[in-house]
Order: structure tokens, then sequence, then C-alpha cells
């Protein structure tokens, strides 16, 4: 994965992905800082239970 594509991190936290794409996706989480700061942005929002906005998205 080059490119950050939040679509997947959302499907890696609900476990919709294969071994081969988690992989590639933990793979750029490891080299990403925007991508894991919006996972944790993910994180926090279900367990406050706020809606799925992801301002961090827009840009
Ligand atoms: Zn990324």
């Amino acid at each position: 994965m080059i490119n950050c594509s939040f679509h997947d991190l959302v499907l890696l936290l609900d476990r919709k992905l294969d071994l081969d794409k988690q992989l590639e996706v933990l793979e750029h989480l490891d080299r990403c800082s925007i991508c894991r700061d919006a996972v944790y942005q993910i994180t926090r929002d279900r367990k406050t239970g706020t809606s799925h906005t992801f301002p961090i998205f827009a840009a």
C-alpha cells in the first residue's frame, strides 16, 4: 500500500481483511504517522460512541 487508505484502516479494525492485506496495512502503519493517528482516532471515536466523522480524512 503506497497511498494512505482510510477505508483499509476501517476494514482492518473490523477484521475484514485477509491476512495478506492485513500485513500490508500494518506495514504501512509502521511507516505512516498519519494512518497511525487515524487508527487512534477511529478507535477513540468508537469507544466514545461519537459519529463516524474523520476530519483528518478530508486533508
Ligand atoms: Zn498512511
